[in-house]
């Protein structure tokens, strides 16, 4: 197959830095923290490190770049990717952006050590924002350093193109490159703090504006600069709902309700606990942006966050996802309201995202369950007693579902050993399996293959819960074993886990190891169940 366009390098991509070029800049050009006023971006230039080493690349970001593989491997990359130098077109710059954190108005946050290189255009005329993550301080820096450890940037890099193959919206990363440098790091904020390698990863996406960005301008009365902004991004982001308007203003955020609905029920599907849904890591597109301290389900518990950070209110638990979207729509819609002054749209705005919610949700159960559709008047007992029942014993979600589509529903007597043998393998203490769990197990699988014999012939009934119940996920403790390689300087496995994760779906022979349950080791592990902010 011949390629229907050239494959470029860095220097040759054509960049449109529309952001830059049509919104409010800072007129003041130190480098120094500060409160940015009548701006949405200051311009600021990527510290310099000692010793690039790309560790990995993504190859499908690279082409949706119309990078050349080669073009990538060179030093040239690895140079521009750490920031030691921009590319032809590129423009740095970080943008302000406020938000509330953890429930409270947090006021200015901004770009605190993301900068942006501009937008590439590619052949097929997307537009794609690049950014680097770890570059150095900003004027949002506040009192932190600009910079990233190896640690969390392999967990972002990874999780992002993972996310991506799942089929959730997501940011992407193109690179993930060492420093050369040292970062001191204090894990757990408890008084430990150790050198660790310092790392850049380059984050792609149309656009990273975020909920906050509106809400710095509205809370400071900036309402001109918030109009351009809100006109800027429909214009840019959102062009098929036409020219801004007050009747726009409230299609757009219409539609962002309804994308950020479809992005939660994802995440639910795939068991994605982002961990910090502060409004200003929330994406006006319906984006995962930011990963930082997130995890994935293993034992079903929709109580549980890997945040440690949060691990007294909880308040970014697995099931609370769904709620916490809601109010950090609200966050948004005040913040928009200057715009619009009515409120009684956005509030249908708002009904719209938990009906687009819980339509989806409905429809995502009936596909992980292998149901044509969702059939309220039985599928939704048939939904609580199964999630009711996954969390009564230790039951590994991602196994569970997958093994779920071995049962045999031609042998509707067939006795209970035989029936329940495909999901054994779920299972995290075989001696909570209790007659009485059996008992109700067995009930509720019956019960679902009465329900799937109702639906009539569905042979591809494997084969479609295969395409939404993933096999490969990146399994926590997963990203912290091809994390400790690469702080001993061994990248094989975070290539490994990025080759795996490219196929979540699909069987691979020989990676048995990366479908595999939690180890017991990996329960109470820094980084395998418990994470923070520190990265
Ligand atoms: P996060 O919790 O990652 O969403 O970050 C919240 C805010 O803190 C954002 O404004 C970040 O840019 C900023 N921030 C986080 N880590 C750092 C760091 N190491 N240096 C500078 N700013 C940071
Ligand atoms: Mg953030």
């Amino acid at each position: 197959m011949t390629a229907q366009f050239k494959l470029l390098n860095l220097q040759q991509l054509t960049f449109d830095n529309r952001f830059c070029r049509e919104l409010p800049a800072d007129t003041n050009s130190s480098n120094s923290r500060r409160q940015v006023f009548n701006a949405c971006y200051s311009r600021v230039m990527p510290t310099p490190v000692i010793k690039p080493e790309r560790v990995a690349y993504s190859k499908e970001v690279a082409a949706l770049l119309d990078l050349a593989p080669a073009a990538c491997e060179t030093d040239e990359f690895a140079q521009i990717m750490a920031g030691n130098r921009l590319a032809k077109g590129m423009e740095a710059y970080a943008t302000c952006y406020g938000g509330h954190q953890f429930g409270q108005w947090a006021g200015q946050l901004g770009d605190g050590r993301a900068i942006n290189l501009g937008e590439a255009i590619n052949s097929r005329g997307q537009r794609l924002a690049l950014q680097l993550k770890g570059a150095g301080p900003t004027p949002y820096s506040r009192n932190a350093d600009g910079l990233a450890v190896l640690r969390s940037s392999v967990r972002e890099f990874l999780c992002s193109e993972a996310m991506h193959h799942l089929g959730v919206p997501t940011t992407r990363a193109l690179s993930l490159i060492l420093t050369g440098e040292q970062v001191i790091r204090d894990m757990f904020y408890n008084g430990n703090p150790k050198a660790e390698p310092g790392a850049v990863v380059c984050r792609v996406a149309p656009s990273f504006t975020r909920f906050g960005h509106f809400q710095v301008l509205s809370a400071r009365g900036e309402l001109d600069n918030l109009r351009k902004l809100a006109d800027y991004t429909i214009r840019t982001d959102f062009p098929h709902l036409g020219e801004p308007s007050p009747s726009v203003y409230i299609t757009w955020f219409e539609e962002i309700c309804r994308k950020t609905a479809e992005m939660i029920v994802h995440w639910q599907r795939v068991g994605f606990v982002h961990g910090v849904m502060n409004t200003d890591n929330m994406s006006i597109l319906g984006l995962t942006i930011d990963y930082g301290p997130y995890g994935w389900l293993e034992n079903y518990d929709p109580d549980w966050t890997p945040n440690t950070t949060d691990a007294g209110e909880r308040r970014y638990r697995y099931g609370n996802q769904p709620s916490i979207a809601f109010w950090n729509l609200g966050q948004l819609a005040n913040a928009l309201y200057p715009l619009i002054e009515q409120a009684a749209p956005l509030q249908q705005a708002m009904d719209l995202y938990t009906k687009t919610f819980v339509q989806g949700w409905q429809a995502m159960m009936a596909a992980k369950l292998g149901l044509k559709n969702f059939d309220p008047a039985t599928d939704e007992a048939l939904c609580t007693e199964l999630l009711d029942i996954l969390q009564v014993v230790e039951t590994d979600m991602t196994l569970f579902f997958r093994r779920l589509a071995l049962l045999d529903t031609r042998d509707t007597k067939a006795i209970l050993p035989i029936l329940i043998q495909p999901l054994l393998d779920a299972y995290y203490v075989p001696g909570q399996l209790t007659p009485a769990y059996m008992a109700r197990l067995e009930a509720w699988l019956r019960n679902y293959i009465l329900r799937l014999l109702k639906d009539g012939n569905n042979d591809n009934r494997r084969a479609n819960m295969n395409a939404v119940n993933p096999l490969y996920v990146l399994r926590n403790y997963l990203a912290q074993l091809a994390i400790d390689k690469a702080e001993q300087g061994d990248h094989t496995q975070v290539n490994e886990l990025l080759e795996v994760l490219r196929h979540p779906y699909t069987e691979q022979s020989g990676k048995e190891m990366f479908a595999g349950k939690r180890p017991d080791w990996a329960r109470q592990r820094a980084g395998c169940s418990m994470l923070s902010c520190s990265s």
